[in-house]
């Protein structure tokens, strides 16, 4: 017998499935589109367990015929293009005729569908056919994909717990609602409805309620056209960049896209307006002629390849760099300009060599003698906080701040400073705001915070950690619930998570403007008993020590 063999057609749709589905993110990702595709006005979302148990897609489009309900969970079977040159004039969100076919393969699918009254529904189980009956639906189509993976152990061994698995299509499902306005996608995950995007007339409207509206009224609109490329969107301001790319969405030809190329492009037209690890935020709808776009270069879509890139960046950054210079702008641009950060600049390098000693600075117990406070800086005799020290420490007393409120947060429940507020503060949030909210609700009280859900997308903010003031509420819980965007889709995350959370939530305690001197040899003992008083938790250090003769030094010539 010869060692070479064909693959029985039952293999050869598994591996293919495993290309195309991966997750049950993709299974979802892919009804949703062919839902687009027929030009549904209406798409609703179900899943259980993250989508493990079921999915469900049900759409309001133009439905199937039964012949062609039979035909459409086959493999390689589409009726969005006759014949390979079609690739380059796709208008559609799918093409390859797989989706169906792959669910099929690794599922218990069942998909009901019409074009008027009368219906079919057909069940197709690990890609055997089981059943076809004619059922009554109004039009559109039904998709239920009950155990994923069933029959594929190893592939569902891999799959991600099911929080995560429901916090990735929630991305997912929103994205989608960005890309189609006109839409209105409802998702609901566990019987809990966690989006409900009604029709908008613009994507402004859908940015205001998915994004938020701080986002949608200060970015920067787009409108440009030149020849066949059309760029639309918001840029948001260099104060609404992040440390992360969470908030750049981009959709090329209608279809959300992953192009390192478009991405690097809108990074440099942001040119020095950003510091280098800052990203903007976007959300971009660009329309390139298809010809110029390879959408057929990864099996979920998801990448694209594009031809004459140089002509594509030239105008992208035209594009960008006229949305930055319409004249109502330019209030805005105040925040580009030098901060007085530029002075501290110069200062550095005599305090650095100095500044490196402090971690070893053998802090006694002896009384230290306060010279005085010039701004946020405490001023100390040296000699009295160490015999072998001369000269002056100066001690940094927000960062000391945020050092012990680090520490603190980062111990136990029981030991924050918690100030309950005697007229709770009503905080509305966005659609993801209040996801991640839910989502991660104990973890946001283990910062010191007493929050109640009083409706949807509505909070009731009872108790703050006691170093906040409340005018900072909502500044710290968007912080907070943008950092917890970026955890989606990850596993293992709780101590990462609680560490950066702390982080974050601290760093606030940095906004004191003013200092007692009571208060500040409160925080001078508090610091010494800290996990580390010389270095904020990011690596600043507090305290600086100026030695005698570095000062006189300062003097002569
Ligand atoms: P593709 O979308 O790449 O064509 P699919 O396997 O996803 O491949 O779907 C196969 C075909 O089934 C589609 O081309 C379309 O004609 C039909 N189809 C799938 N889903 C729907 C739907 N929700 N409504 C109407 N027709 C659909
Ligand atoms: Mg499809």
């Amino acid at each position: 017998m010869s060692r070479i063999q064909l693959l029985s057609e039952e293999t050869i749709n598994q591996i293919a499935a495993g290309e195309v589905i991966e997750s049950p993110t993709s299974v979802v990702k892919e009804l949703i589109e062919n839902a687009i595709d027929a030009d549904a006005k209406k798409i609703t979302i179900e899943i259980s367990q993250g989508g493990l148990q079921v999915v469900r897609v049900i759409d309001d489009g133009i439905g199937m015929e039964k012949e062609d309900a039979l035909l459409s969970i086959q493999r390689h079977a589409t009726s969005k293009m006759h014949s390979a040159k079609d690739l380059f004039s796709l208008t559609t969100m799918g093409f390859r005729g797989e989706a169906l076919a792959a669910i099929g393969a690794v599922s218990k699918l069942a998909l009901t569908t019409a074009t008027d009254g009368l219906g079919v529904k057909i069940l197709v189980e690990a890609g055997v056919w089981r059943s076809k009956h004619s059922v009554a639906r109004v039009r559109g189509t039904t998709v239920e994909v009950k155990e994923l993976f069933f029959n594929v152990p190893a592939r569902k061994r891999f799959q991600k717990n099911p929080n995560v698995l429901s916090a990735e299509i929630f991305r997912l499902v929103m994205q989608l609602a960005l890309g189609f306005p006109s839409i209105h996608f409802t998702l609901i995950s566990n019987r809990k409805t966690t989006i409900n995007a009604l029709v908008c007339s613009s994507f402004q409207q859908r940015a205001e309620s998915l994004i938020g509206v701080e986002f949608a009224t200060k970015a920067f609109p787009v409108e440009y056209k030149e020849g066949e490329l059309v760029l639309d969107g918001l840029l948001g301001t260099p104060l609404q960049a992040r440390s992360n790319r969470l908030n750049q969405y981009l959709f090329l030809n209608r279809r959300l896209v992953r192009c390192e190329f478009i991405a690097l492009t809108i990074r440099e037209a942001y040119g020095n307006r950003l510091d280098e690890k800052q990203h903007p935020s976007y959300l971009l709808y660009l329309q390139l002629p298809t010809d110029l776009v390879d959408i057929n270069v990864h099996p979920q879509k998801r990448e694209v390849r594009l031809r004459d890139e140089r002509l594509i960046k030239k105008r992208i950054m035209e594009a960008i760099s006229s949305a930055f210079t319409a004249p109502y702008v330019e209030s805005k641009e105040i925040a580009f300009e030098p901060s007085s950060s530029f002075i501290f600049s110069e200062v550095t390098p005599m305090f650095e060599e100095t500044a490196n000693a402090s971690q070893e600075l053998p802090f006694s117990s002896m009384k230290p003698r306060i010279i005085g406070i010039f701004m946020q800086y405490l001023l100390l005799e040296a000699a009295s906080v160490n015999p072998c020290f001369n000269g002056l420490l100066l001690i940094d007393l927000c960062l000391a701040r945020f050092r012990i409120f680090y520490d603190q947060l980062m111990k136990s429940r029981i030991e924050i400073e918690k100030q309950g507020l005697l007229l709770p503060l009503t905080m509305h949030c966005t659609v993801v705001e209040a996801a991640m909210l839910l989502t991660h609700l104990n973890e946001i009280e283990s910062q010191g915070f007493s929050i109640r859900p009083v409706g949807k997308e509505l909070f009731l903010i009872e108790a703050i950690p006691s170093f906040l003031s409340t005018v900072e509420i909502k500044n710290v819980l968007s912080a907070l619930c943008e950092l917890l965007q970026s955890f989606i889709g990850k596993s293992n995350i709780e101590e990462e998570r609680r560490m950066k959370l702390a982080l974050i939530t601290a760093n606030f305690a940095k906004n004191k403007q003013s200092f007692t001197l009571e208060e500040a040899e409160k925080l001078l003992c508090k610091l010494y008993d800290s996990s580390d008083p010389g270095y904020s938790p990011q690596g600043e250090p507090i305290t600086v020590h100026l030695k005698l003769n570095e000062i006189q030094n300062l003097f002569s010539n």
